[in-house]
């Protein structure tokens, strides 16, 4: 057992009882002679597990005191009306990691950091003790190897924020994350299987054009791909330069076969849109993530004289890229996609020039990876239409595209699934809870690859996010959390069948 608190005597919901010995659990002797009481897992009734609640209190106040390390723009009087400005790897993310690591260590976890500085807080479960272990269940009892010698159930999200971002996109995943640990320590809960919570590395992808870094590290695995990420420069630093003046260059490998196994991963996340609001709805079952597909564009035309060129002269490639875009939106709208232009960027950007070059970033999405290629076909076809034009004219055109980045459509692990439905039917009481494709990307995306991941959405104000009015009410807050809690702890209960202890993680 971990650290006998006095908190802890007296608070459990449960009727004390004491631990079956089939399950080997020794009990806590030092500071009484009475046995210890631990719950396990698979042994809380339906009733009991329905019960098990977040404190929306607790919760609210993780998400606003650590909104202090990088606080943003403020947009009403209310201390709380501020954004979040919390690139990866700053000082103010440092400051957010090391008090995810205080926390989540002081309530019985050991913490591991991969060579991408993913941070990895286990609790371990029945499972993680050595067989007929005696003495004080104490986690600094057991090594690092006897932690993760059975992959845990995680929830994780990201602690990293855009620079102008909101308080809850990413930190509400690992606050609930949090919120679901003290939960088990209070109700001294024991699962199955180590439990976890983990905060993955440049989720925003914004400091360095890699959409979901950390995750994408650890779900790849290989030594290259480290590399390829750790090079990236975001103008000043690489990654790797930021992981060591940070200290958060692990030890750990950073991958999924390697490094930290998992389970299961678990990530309660605002919606990012109105769907939930406008039904009037407070949770929902995600389905699946769409694809998408990042793009640099550049367009080279000819520099000149905004008042000496005349226009038969001219090679302006401002007017082909905003002819492009036009068309692309056209094309990708009738596809039943998305397309957004969200940088552009004309060189030499002088008032009096036509400018000489133009780079635009684009981004396509859709629910379906074959309706993603038949997009990125035909956003080919309306550049070469483009250029064929303007050569047609005897214009010099030059169009170039580079893929930066893609994510496949993924479609979310149905045992997982049924774990978020079935929690999210007991804490909010109805009968159907409505399932939702997530229109953004999510570090859920790349665990789906490996274990079983499912996710779990809560509205946020009138959809607004990356965004510093980004919102989500203390309740809806909670109701996340406690439904990520039970999904965790009947994910866990599911464990308990022989093989399911290695056998869950790829
Ligand atoms: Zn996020």
């Amino acid at each position: 057992m971990r650290i006998l608190r006095p908190h802890r005597l007296g608070l459990s919901l449960f009727p004390p009882r004491a631990h079956s010995p089939k399950h080997s659990l020794p009990f806590l002797r030092p500071f009484s002679s009475t046995p210890h009481r631990l719950l396990l897992s698979t042994e809380l009734t339906p009733a009991l597990l329905s019960s098990l609640r977040a404190s929306p209190t607790r919760l609210w106040n993780d998400i606003h005191s650590t909104a202090q390390f990088g606080i943003g723009n403020a947009h009403g009087s209310h201390p709380h009306e501020t954004g979040l400005n919390r690139l990866a790897l700053t000082y103010e993310d440092k400051l957010a990691r090391d008090w995810f690591a205080e926390t989540t260590k002081n309530l019985g976890c050991k913490v591991f950091v991969d060579e991408i500085g993913n941070q990895f807080a286990v609790r371990p479960g029945l499972s993680s003790y050595p067989a007929g272990a005696d003495g004080r269940r104490e986690v600094n009892a057991l090594s690092d190897a006897d932690v993760l010698s059975v992959p845990a159930t995680f929830a994780g999200s990201h602690l990293d924020s855009q620079p102008q971002g909101g308080r809850f996109d990413g930190v509400l995943g690992v606050c609930a994350g949090i919120e679901m640990l003290r939960v088990l320590e209070e109700n001294w809960i024991e699962t199955v299987g180590p439990v976890g919570v983990v905060n993955w590395t440049n989720e925003e992808g914004k400091r360095w054009k890699r959409s979901m870094m950390g995750s994408g590290v650890w779900a790849d695995g290989s030594k290259e791909y480290l590399e390829n990420v750790w090079a990236l420069e975001d103008g000043k630093h690489s990654v790797k330069q930021q992981l060591g003046n940070h200290g958060y260059m692990g030890t750990v490998r950073a991958s999924v076969k390697e490094g930290v196994r998992m389970a299961g991963h678990f990530e309660v996340h605002i919606e990012q849109a109105k769907r939930l609001e406008s039904a009037g709805e407070k949770v929902a079952v995600v389905s699946g993530v769409q694809g998408y597909k990042w793009f640099t564009i550049t367009f080279t035309g000819t520099e000149a004289h905004a008042g000496a060129t005349p226009w038969e002269d001219r090679a302006d490639p401002v007017l082909w890229a905003s002819t492009a875009i036009k068309g692309i939106a056209k094309v990708v709208k009738g596809l039943g996609g998305l397309a957004t232009v969200g940088c552009f960027d004309v060189k030499p950007g002088s008032v009096n020039v036509v400018a000489g070059e133009v780079t635009i970033t684009l981004d396509v999405r859709h629910e379906g990876d074959e309706e993603l290629q038949r997009i990125f076909k035909q956003v080919g076809f309306v550049l070469g239409g483009l250029k064929g034009a303007m050569q047609n004219d005897g214009k010099q055109c030059k169009v170039d595209m580079k893929l930066d980045f893609e994510s496949k459509a993924m479609t979310f692990d149905p045992i997982a699934m049924s774990c978020v439905e079935e929690s999210a039917k007991s804490v909010t009481g109805k009968e159907q809870v409505p399932r939702l494709v997530s229109g953004a990307g999510h570090d859920s995306v790349n665990t789906a690859k490996h274990c079983p991941t499912a996710m779990i959405f809560v509205p946020c104000k009138d959809g607004v996010t990356h965004n510093i009015r980004e919102w989500c009410s203390e309740e809806d807050c909670a109701i996340g959390a406690s439904v990520l809690l039970q999904s965790v702890l009947r994910f866990d209960q599911r464990r308990q069948t022989p093989g399911n202890l290695q056998g869950l993680s790829d």
